[in-house]
């Protein structure tokens, strides 16, 4: 089955199209993925909670520890990274330290590498709770992934673990104020039988609603990139992105496409 999981807190820096050189945090636990999302394409395979018996999520001290340690070594080598950035094996807003977590990784990014931007990449299901709401707001790139127009489109590309309404994430996002950057990554094909295309007429008009309402920093639009856990996914041309891009841009949205 496709799928990759890092097995450390700090990983990296690793080459980023979208933020340069990267330095990865990973607070779920090593070598496997715990998210409240399964998306179809996810580069770290299916969600499967049975693989989490056991496994412990990293304790607050050992992640500033590690982080600490790492940026220390690259201030000492000349290398400091461009991002220090919160992905990994799932969603990290999960880490029940998320927001104190978030409150150490400025301070330590202000002292070894002050011109890197703290980022986080989120599905938004931890908004409802305020102290995650406020760590984001906190950090220079709040990036929450948004794939969706419609409630079907979302519940077939991301596939929630619980009830997540699409109007309520669209509100939650507006509430940043602009002050995030929303990614979709844009797919078509076929899923156990049953068709999944966020590029159709209806699918992309709802989308730039949603964006609308959102009124984001930017958007970032992207295709597949590996091998993905369901079969049968399309990988969308840079044409049809751009297309899509620009139609976004037309309503004033600044959208970024990397084909
Ligand atoms: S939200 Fe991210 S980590 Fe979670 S299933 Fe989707 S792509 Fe994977």
């Amino acid at each position: 089955m496709a799928g990759f999981l890092f097995d450390k807190v700090v990983f990296g820096p690793v080459h980023s199209r979208r933020l340069g050189r990267s330095l990865g945090v990973n607070l779920l636990p090593a070598e496997a993925k715990c998210c409240t999302f399964d998306c179809i394409y996810c580069e770290c395979g299916w969600t499967n909670s049975s693989n989490l018996s056991g496994r412990k999520m990293p304790e607050r001290a050992a992640v500033v520890d590690a982080l600490e340690k790492k940026l220390k070594a690259l201030k000492q080598q000349d290398a400091l990274p461009d991002a220090i950035t919160f992905a990994g094996n799932g969603e990290p807003t999960l880490h029940p330290d998320f927001p104190a977590i978030i409150h150490d990784t400025l301070a330590l990014r202000n002292r070894y590498a002050p011109s890197a931007f703290v980022t986080v990449l989120s599905n938004g299901t931890g908004l409802g709770n305020p102290d995650v709401f406020e760590a984001l707001r906190k950090i220079d790139l709040n990036i929450q992934k948004l794939d969706a127009g419609t409630q079907l489109a979302l519940n077939l590309i991301n596939r929630p673990n619980r009830n997540v309404s699409t109007e309520r994430l669209v509100q939650q996002l507006a509430a940043f104020n602009g002050k995030v950057i929303i990614q979709t990554l844009f797919l078509r094909g076929t899923v156990e039988g049953v068709p999944v295309d966020n590029t159709t007429e209806s699918e992309v008009l709802a989308w730039i609603e949603n964006l609308k309402k959102i009124a984001p920093a930017y958007v970032m639009v992207y295709p597949i990139d590996r091998e993905t856990p369901a079969a049968g996914l399309e990988k969308i041309d840079p044409e049809t992105l751009r297309a899509i891009a620009a139609r976004a841009a037309a309503t004033g949205i600044d959208v970024r496409v990397y084909p």
